[in-house]
């Protein structure tokens, strides 16, 4: 009987889609690598949540057909290797855009009503702290938007209602279909970096892009600047972030995501307030959570099934 190994846990509802399946599934505590690699000798689906899923995890799973993600990133699975074995990965798609737009908003206002330290302030007994004017506006203000793909374009239409003029830097979307979106295209991320008042990244991690937030792109900023990470840590240079928050050279800045997660305490972002964090939960609503487990289990079953019209499959870029 087809088996499928869920690794790491998942929603009810998404409990539910295996046991209407109809197919054999083993659930794997995160991180249990003896019993995952014992369960994969005879799987030919994964459901798999965000935990790394490498060379050594693969070469133990001889019948493994699909790779299904909660998600959209695959930089957890060593795709080389997974490409090598003929293994597909399906991802969720759409599932989650709007949810991580709305924890990039969040993060957007956070950071520039610095919210956490007023808060923080208030608690303290110290009213006073309302005098130091430490708060901007998103009105009028111009928004960058680094990719223009799902969460991008969402991002994009939030920003639009809060009366933001919005520019995407995306090479690999063609300019007309960017500015028939009513966004502003913008061809050289240096340029488009110089005039933003607040930066969003919407693009995926691994060689192409990580590091491609670095300390030159970030001495470009506006003093008055704000960047959120809700993508990947590993896309800018947190050394150089903190340092030019710190120094007042940008004016704050909001992430969900960490070069290395779970997040360790000698992290440079940590030791600043004026930064506000989230431990990657941008997609980990309560109906997120559902949308998400349902699909991928959805996504595993239709494709051992030979359903495949319904299931996108990560390309390779
Ligand atoms: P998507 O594939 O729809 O869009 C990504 C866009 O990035 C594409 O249009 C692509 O052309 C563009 N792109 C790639 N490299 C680029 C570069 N160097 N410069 C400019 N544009 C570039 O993906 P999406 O659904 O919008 O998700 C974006 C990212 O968000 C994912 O890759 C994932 O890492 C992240 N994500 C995070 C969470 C979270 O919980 N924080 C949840 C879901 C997704």
């Amino acid at each position: 009987m087809t088996k499928i190994v869920v690794y790491g846990a998942l929603d009810a509802k998404g409990y539910e889609a295996l046991e209407d399946s109809k197919l054999k599934y083993v659930c794997v505590p995160a991180f249990d690598l003896e019993l995952l690699h014992r369960e994969l000798g005879d799987a030919e689906g994964v459901v798999l949540r965000y935990h790394p899923f490498l060379k050594e995890t693969l070469l133990k799973a001889p019948h493994l057909n699909i790779i299904s993600r909660v998600g959209v990133g695959c930089d957890n699975i060593d795709m080389a290797t997974a490409r090598q074995q003929g293994i597909d990965v399906a991802i969720t798609g759409d599932v989650s855009s709007r949810a991580v737009a709305e924890q990039t908003l969040t993060l957007m206002l956070a950071a520039a009503k610095q919210i956490i330290r007023y808060d923080d302030a208030i608690r303290e007994g110290n009213w006073q702290l309302r005098e130091s004017i430490d708060a901007i506006e998103l009105d009028g203000k111009s928004m960058l938007l680094i990719g223009f793909g799902r969460i991008g374009r969402r991002t994009g239409e939030l920003c639009k209602a809060f009366g933001m003029k919005v520019h995407a830097y995306d090479p690999f979307v063609d300019s007309d279909e960017i500015e028939s979106a009513g966004v502003v295209s913008v061809n050289a991320l240096n340029e488009g970096i110089a005039i933003a008042d607040f930066i969003s990244l919407h693009i995926p991690g691994g060689k192409n892009n990580d590091g491609i937030i670095n300390k030159e792109l970030i001495s470009l900023m506006k003093p008055q600047a704000v960047i959120v990470n809700t993508s990947r840590g590993t896309l800018f240079d947190e050394n150089a972030l903190s340092d030019a928050v710190r120094e007042g050279r940008i004016f704050s800045a909001g992430t969900d995501v960490f070069s290395k997660e779970p997040v360790s305490k000698d992290n440079p972002l940590l030791g600043n307030k004026r930064i506000v964090l989230s431990p990657h939960n941008s997609a980990m609503t309560k109906e997120c959570m559902s949308r998400l487990c349902v699909k991928a289990v959805n996504n595993a079953v239709e494709y051992l099934v030979g359903d495949k019209d319904n299931v996108l499959l990560f390309e390779d870029s």
